[in-house]
């Protein structure tokens, strides 16, 4: 029977000191070169904050306190849809290690100078908000 609810992928509105992190995305070839805030797609069983812990250490290197869920939910491809929450780094600095070639840290002032992902872009105004 097709799944009838829609698969969450967490993401990280990660915050130091007045900045959000953006990563630039390395695959797959059509999101090549854009930038998202980092994540991944929830296990079965896993918590959406714990999910978030597990992606950004894989992928960053870095263990986060998850902090607070920007309300919404945005579309992705079907079946999937997008949850943010915005979080603290508590050790380590974030690297490249998978999905992405390039991180950057955005203030308020030049969170728009990297071509984000379309889907993250409501998401990614309310993190700047709340920097
Ligand atoms: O990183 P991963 O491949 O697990 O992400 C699952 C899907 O969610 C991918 O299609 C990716 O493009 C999408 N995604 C997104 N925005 C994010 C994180 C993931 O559109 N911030």
């Amino acid at each position: 029977m097709k799944e009838c609810v829609d698969r969450v992928v967490v993401a990280g509105a990660v915050f130091d000191r007045g900045r959000l992190l953006a990563a630039r995305r390395s695959a797959p070839p059509e999101l090549a070169g854009r930038w998202e805030l980092p994540g991944g797609k929830v296990e079965p069983g896993e918590g959406g904050p714990e999910a978030l812990v597990r992606e950004l250490r894989e992928e960053l290197g870095v263990e986060v306190e998850p902090c607070e869920r920007i309300p919404g939910e945005w579309p992705l491809k079907p079946g999937y849809v997008l949850r943010v929450w915005t979080a603290r780094v508590l050790s380590g600095e974030p690297r490249p290690l998978q999905d992405h070639d390039e991180l950057r840290w955005l203030s308020r002032r030049d969170w728009d100078s990297v071509d984000w992902l379309d889907q993250d872009v409501p998401a990614v105004i309310e993190a700047v908000r709340r920097l």
